[in-house]
């Protein structure tokens, strides 16, 4: 992976004469999208330190889970579903917007009608595919584990170009959001996502303070409910190499779930030798939320855009059902899966 410097440059360039910034996330934060925020609100921060009085704010459209708060800086960024009008405020204001980890404004939900006609210049770093062109400078590349390992070569080269130091909470952020993408270096890796590993190791961060934080720091509450998943949820559709686990409401009242709770259960039913396709489905207010991943050579990509209104790679994708009941999902997905496997694609 290497970042060709006149785009570096570039991204320099539009940001010089700025004097407010908005630095935006998806709908339903992940580690990623909140680790390339709060890492390029710190690099950001250094950029400026002898540039003159630039404001950096950072907005995602609802909450961030709460495993993620421990990043420097997460807890300054605006939630729109709190606080609209300071949202609001901070895009129509802002001279640049940087909008991370998403490929289509869509995903920003309510925002993406402020930032499509704002008078802002737009720069969209991301590592999904098909990226929307609404963007002054798109800084898109799917050979990468995350948008934050995108961001740390985006922001190294733009560090040797303009003199910036990239300070320990930017380098903790960009590790945290490559490290959980990457499912704790599992899968989407490349040679890439091992060197920014040395790298940011070596230039010096807390990875045993990360790794507690991240992967063992389950409430009761949550490590119970994952047993529950797998002993009485979890089913398996042997013929379609599949498995299905469908998390209600009652369900989660009892195990009093938070936002952030569940993830990562998609991938438990893949341990499994047969399973290749896994679909989580969770009871949401007024729709169901859809998380599929594959290990084999089903795209759950083309399977959430054809099926489950929505996208995302190859082998992790999410999406929403709005007209199904909760009772009726597996049969939606187990329909769903045999058509698409038996080659429906309109
Ligand atoms: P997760 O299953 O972890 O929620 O999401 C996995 C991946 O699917 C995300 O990284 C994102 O790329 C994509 N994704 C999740 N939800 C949606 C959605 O509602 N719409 C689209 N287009 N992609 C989604
Ligand atoms: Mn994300």
């Amino acid at each position: 992976m290497t970042i060709d410097p006149k785009i570096a440059g570039r991204f320099c360039e539009m940001l010089l004469p700025a004097k407010k910034i908005a630095i935006v996330g998806h709908h339903n934060p992940d580690g990623d999208c909140i680790g390339c925020i709060t890492g390029m609100k710190a690099w950001l921060e250094s950029f400026y330190k002898d540039r003159g009085q630039v404001s950096v704010s950072a907005v995602v459209p609802n909450h961030i889970p709460y495993y993620l708060m421990f990043m420097g800086g997460a807890d300054s960024v605006i939630l729109y579903s709190d606080s609209p009008d300071r949202a609001k405020a901070a895009l129509e204001e802002a001279d640049v917007v940087i909008c991370m980890d998403l490929n289509s404004l869509s995903r920003t939900e309510e925002l993406a009608d402020m930032i499509r006609n704002g008078r802002c210049t737009k720069i969209m770093i991301d590592h999904h595919p098909f990226p929307e062109q609404f963007a002054d400078l798109t800084i898109s590349d799917t050979e990468v584990s995350s948008a934050a390992e995108l961001t740390w070569w985006l922001l190294s080269e733009a560090s040797r170009q303009s003199g910036t130091e990239i300070t320990e909470t930017c380098r903790e952020s960009l590790y945290t959001g490559m490290m959980t993408d990457t499912n704790n270096f599992c899968n989407s890796l490349f040679p890439s996502t091992f060197l920014m590993a040395a790298q940011i190791s070596e230039a010096g961060i807390d990875i045993d303070k990360i790794q507690m934080e991240i992967m063992n720091s389950y409430s009761e509450d949550r490590m119970r409910l994952m047993g529950l998943m797998l002993q009485e949820k979890m089913r398996l559709f042997p013929d379609l190499k599949a498995a299905v686990m469908v998390l209600d409401q009652q369900t989660k009242d009892k195990y009093n779930y938070r936002e952030g709770d569940s993830e990562g259960f998609v991938n438990l039913p893949l341990k499994v030798k047969e399973v290749e396709i896994s679909a989580l489905f969770t009871q949401g207010n007024g729709f169901i939320k859809v998380s599929l991943r594959s290990k084999g050579a089903v795209s759950v990509n083309r399977l959430c855009r054809l099926f489950f209104n929505g996208g995302g790679h190859e082998r992790a994708a999410g999406g929403r059902l709005y007209d199904v009941a909760v009772e009726d999902v597996e049969n939606y997905f187990e329909r769903s899966l045999r058509l698409f496997l038996g080659g429906f694609s309109a």
